[in-house]
């Protein structure tokens, strides 16, 4: 397909992988990072190595004044959005239900569902006259619960799910195609923001194939997704877990 992609939480794991493969087949790339500029800058480096346009677009998708800066640096350099990897996400500590605080729970879905939504809403506005394509990154926590551990994520990323179908129907008329990916266990440095590093090395035994995932793994769906090869698939959940 080629032409401009923009990755949500570029600056590192699952997004930075889908990046750098985005470079290799021909995309150029905004990548859009909140916090790790240094890993943002590393990745478009080798995009640009890849000989590809790197747009480097700092934004919170949490805050409706963070998307508006998002699509403000995309429209300023004037090339048309062929697809969009909404990859940004967050887990947070351990917690039962009981233990989940309102702050938590906002920050959680505002993220993870409202902050994706809207970066898709503004995608679909610049997409709906030319088609495009639009990969949604769910979890395989969106069928597991993660009781326990997160359910508020789990929660946020069932809402993706639904999203997905909901949003393919409404603009497959237009010619975008939106479909998601639920990664399983992947080896990526999520797991120790949520306060547990070693944990996809821990649960891995659970893993039919009995090891974690990697972000290439993952990378390699979303560019079969966003590609023409992919051209009647719309509305899907892929899982990419290991068959977990
Ligand atoms: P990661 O390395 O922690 O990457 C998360 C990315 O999201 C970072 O680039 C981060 O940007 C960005 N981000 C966080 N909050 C943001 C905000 N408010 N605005 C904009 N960007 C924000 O984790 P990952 O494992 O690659 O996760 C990528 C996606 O895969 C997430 O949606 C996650 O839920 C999903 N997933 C991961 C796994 C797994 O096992 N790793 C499994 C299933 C699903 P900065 O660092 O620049 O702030």
């Amino acid at each position: 397909m080629g032409g401009l992609c923009l990755i949500t939480g570029a600056s590192s794991g699952i997004g930075a992988a889908v990046a750098r493969m985005a470079a290799a087949r021909g995309y150029d790339v905004a990548i859009i990072y909140h916090s790790n500029r240094a890993g943002a800058e590393a990745v478009a480096a080798d995009v640009r190595a890849a000989g590809q346009t790197a747009l480097l677009c700092p934004g919170d998708v949490a805050t409706p004044e963070g998307v508006a800066a998002i699509f403000a640096q995309i429209d300023s350099h004037g090339a048309p959005l062929t697809a969009l990897v909404n990859n940004a996400g967050v887990v947070d500590l351990p917690a039962r239900v009981t233990e989940m605080t309102h702050a938590r729970l906002r920050r959680m879905f505002d993220i993870n569902v409202i902050g994706a939504i809207l970066v898709a809403k503004e995608a679909v506005l610049r997409m709906q006259d030319r088609g495009g394509a639009i990969v949604n990154i769910s979890s395989a926590a969106a069928r597991l619960g993660s009781g326990g551990q997160y359910v508020d994520y789990a929660a946020s990323k069932a809402a993706i799910d639904i999203f997905t179908k909901g949003l393919s129907d409404e603009v497959a008329a237009s010619g975008i195609r939106v479909n998601a990916i639920r990664p399983g266990l992947i080896d990526t440095e999520i797991h120790a923001k949520g306060g547990l590093p070693d944990r996809a090395q821990k649960l891995a035994h659970m893993v039919p194939m009995k090891r974690t995932g990697t972000a290439e793994e993952v990378a390699e769906a979303v560019l079969w997704l966003m590609s023409d090869a992919a051209a009647y698939v719309t509305g899907a959940v892929l899982d990419v877990s290991g068959g977990r």
